[in-house]
């Protein structure tokens, strides 16, 4: 089955058209979910959307919500199937992301897994008007928004 929207060179649209095989874990009209291949863990899956969106930034909200609700469902089956834990959700955008065909991490975790890379140093704020600042500023952006 063709995806919706396609690009040529990417290992995800090829995924989705059968062109390269995958194990697949869920599919319906709009979504597909299969293991990642080199997993941080056993179960670690991947779920895309049919269309060929690159980023979180061209995402539309109907198909965020399906997919954050896809992603849910999976988290449960991946949590019991592997006898986790937890599990971590996660999505690149641009930095960090190998592929650019939008994506969500579904990991199961467990306590002292070694997972460091996921943990990032923390650059703190210097001050409470640093803080203020900040949240205006996105406060600000979000109202022009119209959301
Ligand atoms: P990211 O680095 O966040 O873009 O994640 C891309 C993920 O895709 C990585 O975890 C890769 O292991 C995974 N990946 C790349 N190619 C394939 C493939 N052919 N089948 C399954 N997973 C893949
Ligand atoms: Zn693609």
């Amino acid at each position: 089955m063709r995806s919706l929207n396609m690009k040529e060179d990417c290992i995800f649209c090829k995924i989705l058209n059968k062109q390269l095989s995958s194990y697949q874990i869920f599919e319906n009209q709009e979504i597909m979910a299969f293991l990642d291949n080199r997993p941080l863990f056993p179960g670690h899956t991947l779920v895309i959307p049919k269309v060929h969106i690159e980023t979180i930034f061209e995402l539309e909200d109907h198909l965020a919500q399906k997919l954050f609700q896809a992603s849910k469902h999976i988290a449960i089956a991946v949590k019991k199937a592997m006898g986790a834990e937890g599990i971590f959700i996660g999505n690149n955008n641009v930095i960090g992301q190998t592929v650019p065909h939008f994506h969500l991490h579904v990991v199961p975790r467990n306590k002292g897994d070694g997972l460091k890379g996921f943990f990032w140093p923390r650059n703190p704020y210097s001050t409470e008007q640093e803080i203020s600042e900040t949240q205006l500023k996105i406060q600000n952006v979000l109202k022009g928004l119209n959301i």
